[in-house]
């Protein structure tokens, strides 16, 4: 594969085998930031975002998607792809039995299954059900059986380039960030270095695991990163560790929070509706509370182990 791709004037060439397929208004939810990798034995595209699927597809066709984690954003662009390749057909001519999709092996079934997905999402009744027609409608989700799973480590071999898999569970179980070699190219996925901080509020979340992921994601030494929302493309390791580190310290400010809140006993119903996630005020209907709710317990859990804090009848306190 040498032949330029047609691209939109938004697209960056990171390299000559490397495209970001960049989402409207910097890739923030609901769109996202695409990456394109075309290698002398085959195309991959990570992660088809809103943008891809206004789009109509890859600018070509794509014989595998990877999907950095089942959450709605990342996969909205997945059946346009799948439509596309089949009109087109494989251009590196490596694969021929259409376009595959991968997803890493503990958000696998979200991906092959809608109801999986939604259960994941842990909502109520009614915010389920209103949001299982927003995924179909506004995100094009469709559930893909035919999915396959990946592992850490795991390779995908483009011939002169490959792309690697590494596991960074945390925003949900099987989040995983992709190597892409030679070139020094690392898309990130979630870790998205942004203000608002690490996400871990879905029953599919986990605190301690979100921060021994932003410690193993800070060892990576890669020319270029990339984030699916808002940051884009950073250059260098020097910048990137800068601004992991600042999105890892709102982890800490969350906990100062809460420790302050902490200073007089109070239920999980008070500190859920006092918030250490969202600012006052900004709390999303609907399900934003269930979110302050398993973010406070994790970090509750969390001081409680480090001798911080302590439950006495049903009140939590400082010690
Ligand atoms: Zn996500």
């Amino acid at each position: 594969m040498t032949s330029p791709l047609p691209l939109e004037p938004t697209d960056v060439a990171l390299s000559d085998r490397v495209t970001l397929l960049a989402g409207e208004a910097r890739g923030k939810y609901p769109d996202g930031n695409t990456v394109l990798v075309a290698g002398s034995e085959g195309v991959v595209l990570i992660d088809p975002s809103l943008t891809v699927h206004r789009r109509g597809g890859g600018p070509c066709a794509v014989d595998r998607i990877l999907v950095s984690h089942a959450h709605e954003d990342h996969m909205s662009g997945i059946s346009a792809v799948i439509r596309r390749s089949n009109t087109t057909g494989s251009v590196s001519g490596a694969l021929s039995d259409g376009t595959t999709i991968h997803a890493h092996d503990d958000d696998l079934h979200c991906v092959r299954d809608i109801d999986e997905l939604l259960t994941s999402y842990d909502m109520g009744e009614r915010e389920t059900e209103e949001w299982g027609a927003t995924l179909v409608a506004d995100f094009h989700l469709d559930g893909w059986p035919q999915a396959e799973g990946f592992a850490d480590g795991d390779v995908f071999d483009l011939g002169d380039i490959g792309v690697t898999v590494m596991h960074l569970p945390g925003h949900t179980r099987g989040h995983s960030a992709f190597l892409i070699e030679p070139g020094g190219v690392a898309f990130v996925g979630d870790v998205d270095l942004s203000s608002f901080g690490p996400y871990y509020g879905d029953h599919w979340s986990e605190l301690d695991d979100f921060v021994a992921s932003i410690a193993r994601v800070r060892e990576l030494d890669m020319h270029q990163y990339v984030t699916f929302h808002h940051k884009g493309v950073i250059q260098g390791r020097v910048e990137f560790i800068r601004q992991l580190d600042a999105f890892a310290s709102v982890i800490d400010r969350r906990d100062e929070r809460l420790l302050t809140l902490l200073e007089t006993p109070k239920t999980r119903d008070e500190l859920a509706a006092a918030g250490i996630i969202y600012r006052p005020g900004a709390l999303p209907p609907g399900w934003g509370i269930s979110v302050e709710r398993r973010s406070i317990d994790m970090h509750l859990a969390r001081l409680i182990r480090n001798g911080l804090a302590i439950e006495h009848e049903g009140r939590f306190s400082t010690t």
